[in-house]
Parts: structure tokens; C-alpha cells; sequence
């Protein structure tokens, strides 16, 4: 079943975003070259719970941390650990809040340090693609022409779109319905009505789309070992166009400040 929040439910749920806003913000300046991935968590894990927020990830299904990282190869969940990044490395960081009861989710992939060319243009086009999927999110239009507009975007780049994981509604729970593929047909799926909020978040791969599960039992990884960005935001339909209430004051396209959320 999908739920439509009121707008009093999106304003905490941007109150959410808010602090997700902010942590991942301090993450992504904190990001260097011989620092571990723990540290970063330990750096998120305050910076939630120092805004009155609670790490969502921390316990869900078992997921012993407060953010996913994944490195270069690693396209989600990653977990953070003893891993030191090193200069050249791409990461991507996913983080989510609880606030009074509501989640925000919201992801970036980061330079480590200066990377190469090809790897600065993935992580480019795959910002582009969530923008290009927000832009979609317009009363009136369907979840596919979101999955559409991503697809065609990353696939005219000669990327590959990972179908394994998806997007998805957020609210109360982290994942609601419905799912948000970054592929398919525009003109398909659920309709977007005002108060639907929905995580975007293109998983872009540099070689082959395919994808497996380390053994871990959480990091998904490209099979051919090539690399993949994810970004992400939380993004509520209104009637005056999608609201972003994960949007950052550092690291955002240009584009985004037109779906910043003014109430
Ligand atoms: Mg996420
Ligand atoms: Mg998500």
C-alpha cells in the first residue's frame, strides 16, 4: 500500500532530511585519504544522534553500523570497518536519520582525495541521472518515467544500471512502497500524487550492470569488479514540483536548488 504524507508529515520528514543533510555534508568534507571507514561512521553515528536524530541503519536487518560505505568495486551496503582509504578511491557514503519517527535517506559518491578522469565523469553522470530522475517527480507523471529518465541517461553514457536494488517510498519505514526502479518505461507504474515521498537513488556501474553479494551477506559489488557511484535523496511530490528534503548547502548540482523545500 502506498501512503501519502500531509504536508505536516513532510515537514518533519524534512526535519529529518535536515540531519542527514547536515551529517552527510560533514562526511563528505571529513573524507581522506588514511582515514578509516569507521571513523566516518563514528563521525556520522554522533553527528545523527547530536541533532536528536537516530542512525536508521543501525540494526536494520542487522546492520551493525549508522551509514553503508563502499568502496571503488562496492556499489551499496558496504560496511564500515578497518578499511583506510586510500587517494584515487571512490566512496560512497548512504546514510539515514529517524526523527520523530520519520526517515530520511540520502547518498553520495566522494573522491578520495584527486581520482582519475573516467572515474570523476561516473560519479558526474550518476549525479545527473538523479537529478534527471527528480526532475520527473511532477504530479500527474508515473514512477517510470523516473526509472526511464535515469536509464536513458546512464545507458547513453554507456553505463550500466543495476536492476538488483531499487528506490523505494520512505516514511515511518525506511522502505515503503513503492519501489523505484532506475529503469523502465515512462508512462508505467504508480502514479505520483502530492504527498508521496520517494528515496531516489541511481546505482550506476562503469562496465557491466551485473551485480553480487560479497560474502559478507551485505556489499553488493559489480562482478566484473569495475567501479559504481550512488547518489541519493529524499524527494516529496507536491503540487509545486518535488520537494528535496536531503538537500545539502555543500556538494549539490546546480539544479537541485530549484526543488529546495521552502516551508
Ligand atoms: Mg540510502
Ligand atoms: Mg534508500
Amino acid at each position: 500500500m502506498i501512503t501519502l504524507k500531509s504536508p505536516r508529515e513532510i515537514e518533519t520528514m524534512r526535519r529529518s532530511g535536515k540531519i542527514t543533510a547536515a551529517v552527510l555534508g560533514e562526511l563528505m568534507q571529513a573524507v581522506q585519504p588514511g582515514m578509516t571507514t569507521r571513523d566516518l561512521d563514528e563521525l556520522a553515528e554522533r553527528g545523527i544522534r547530536s541533532r536528536g536524530g537516530e542512525p536508521t541503519f543501525k540494526g536494520y536487518r542487522g546492520f551493525p553500523a549508522s551509514i553503508c560505505t563502499s568502496v571503488n568495486a562496492e556499489v551499496v551496503h558496504g560496511i564500515p570497518g578497518d578499511y583506510t582509504l586510500r587517494e584515487g578511491d571512490l566512496l560512497s557514503i548512504d546514510i539515514g536519520t529517524t526523527y520523530e519517527g520519520y526517515v530520511s535517506d540520502s547518498a553520495v559518491t566522494v573522491p578520495v582525495g584527486a581520482v582519475g578522469a573516467e572515474a570523476a565523469r561516473l560519479l558526474d553522470v550518476t549525479q545527473q541521472c538523479l537529478m534527471l530522475g527528480i526532475e520527473q517527480m511532477q504530479v500527474g507523471k508515473f514512477v517510470g518515467d523516473i526509472g526511464a529518465a535515469v536509464q536513458a541517461h546512464a545507458e547513453g553514457q554507456g553505463y550500466g544500471v543495476v536492476r538488483e536494488l531499487v528506490g523505494h517510498g520512505v516514511g515511518r519505514a525506511m522502505h515503503e512502497e513503492p519501489q523505484v526502479p532506475n529503469y523502465g518505461k515512462a508512462g508505467s507504474g504508480p502514479a505520483l500524487r502530492p504527498g508521496l515521498v520517494l528515496a531516489v537513488e541511481p546505482m550506476i556501474t562503469q562496465g557491466d550492470r551485473q551485480v553480487d553479494i560479497h560474502k559478507d551477506g551485505w556489499t553488493v559489488v559489480t562482478t566484473d569488479g569495475m567501479l559504481a557511484a550512488h547518489f541519493e535523496h529524499t524527494i516529496a511530490v507536491t503540487l509545486a514540483g518535488p520537494r528535496i528534503l536531503t538537500l545539502r548547502e555543500i556538494g549539490e548540482h546546480p539544479d537541485a536548488e530549484k526543488y529546495r523545500n521552502h516551508r
